[in-house]
């Protein structure tokens, strides 16, 4: 049998105490063998309130039956098992007392459990091992936010808040392969605000600028969640209907053509009205790709200015052209 001289064995029992980790034994009636001092420091409690009882008992917020899932292998298979703070963010909920990442409410922790093979080769004990990786995950969290928020930023209309046009092609890209596999009812829509200049020229800049952000509100106030909602251009618009054949997107294309006419923009003492022209195009076999259906919702938006302003007009194919 193996003797360890009780001098090294009190050193390297000192050892664990300090470690920067935290150290638990734990026998396969899940009791605490060995508590150290991170778990006394971060916890509260002392070896003496834990020592011989159930960890579960003491430590009610532990997900059991999950942690002895885990322990579980560690115990039959002698192998070792590890869950990353993404996975979970933590066993124990300790809080975070570092100054730098101190805006983290809790600290974050890698587990590792070991098994600890006894004398006669079996495994009666395992160890778990409690990493502080708060530092880690607070700045990869932090840059996940900021690459989120760089992402929004790199596809969004800063005046409107609506999709920008490269964005917006994306997603018209993305929806016509989609269409080409199911074949769903999909229609386009562009809309183009009517006498624009005269607004710029007769109000000014600013009010022009109002004038496109309250198009684009009442933009987002008529279309479904689930349409997509884009600045095409200076005053132009454009949205794309999922679900929606050409007769439902005219539903639509009215209803807002409506709220649009309806609504004023003041200035100073002046009340601004305002219209807009609308084209509408379905998706078809015939279309060969996605420029070809905006070319048809631009045509169709184009014969709405041609005939009068604030109306809305369907593509039609087999005319080859726009009919009212
Ligand atoms: P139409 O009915 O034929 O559409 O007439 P329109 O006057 O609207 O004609 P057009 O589309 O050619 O004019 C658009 C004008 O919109 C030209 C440009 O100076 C102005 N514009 C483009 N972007 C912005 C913007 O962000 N803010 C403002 N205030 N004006 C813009
Ligand atoms: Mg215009
Ligand atoms: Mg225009």
């Amino acid at each position: 049998m193996l003797k360890i001289d009780i001098k090294e064995f009190h050193w390297m029992m000192d050892m664990i105490q300090h470690l920067d980790v935290g150290l638990i034994v734990l026998d396969k009636e899940y009791k605490v063998n060995v508590w150290n001092s991170f778990m006394e420091n971060h916890s509260g409690y002392t070896p003496n309130d834990v020592i011989g009882k159930n960890l579960f008992e003491v430590f009610k917020n532990i997900p059991e039956s999950w942690f002895k899932r885990k322990s579980e292998s560690v115990f039959l298979l002698n192998n070792r098992a590890f869950t990353t703070w993404e996975q979970r963010p933590y066993l124990f909920k300790f809080k975070n007392y570092r100054p730098i990442t101190g805006s983290a409410a809790f600290m974050y922790q890698d587990i590792t459990l070991i098994p600890l093979t006894s004398v006669d080769g079996t495994v009666n004990h395992i160890g778990v091992i409690i990493y502080d990786v708060t530092d880690i995950a607070v700045n990869k969290l932090g840059l996940k936010v900021a690459n989120e928020e760089l992402g929004i930023l790199s596809r969004t209309d800063m005046l409107t808040k609506l999709y920008n046009r490269g964005y917006w092609e994306e997603r018209l890209l993305h929806e016509f392969s989609l269409h080409k596999r199911n074949k769903q009812a999909v229609s386009l829509v562009m809309f183009d605000i009517d006498h624009f200049k005269k607004v710029n020229d007769t109000y000014g800049h600013q009010a022009g600028d109002e004038v496109i952000r309250v198009t684009s509100k009442l933009l987002i106030d008529c279309k479904r969640e689930t349409d997509i909602a884009g600045r095409y251009g200076g005053e132009e618009f454009a949205v794309i209907l999922l679900d929606s054949t050409a007769q439902n997107a005219l539903l639509f294309t009215e209803r807002l053509r409506k709220r649009i006419e309806e609504s004023r923009v003041s200035v100073g003492s002046d009340s601004i009205k305002f219209t807009v022209s609308l084209g509408i195009s379905d998706l078809t076999e015939k279309t060969q790709d996605y420029e070809e259906w905006l070319k048809q919702s631009d045509m169709a938006l184009y014969r709405a200015k041609e005939s009068g302003r604030n109306q809305s007009v369907i593509y039609d194919v087999n005319l080859n052209g726009a009919i009212k």
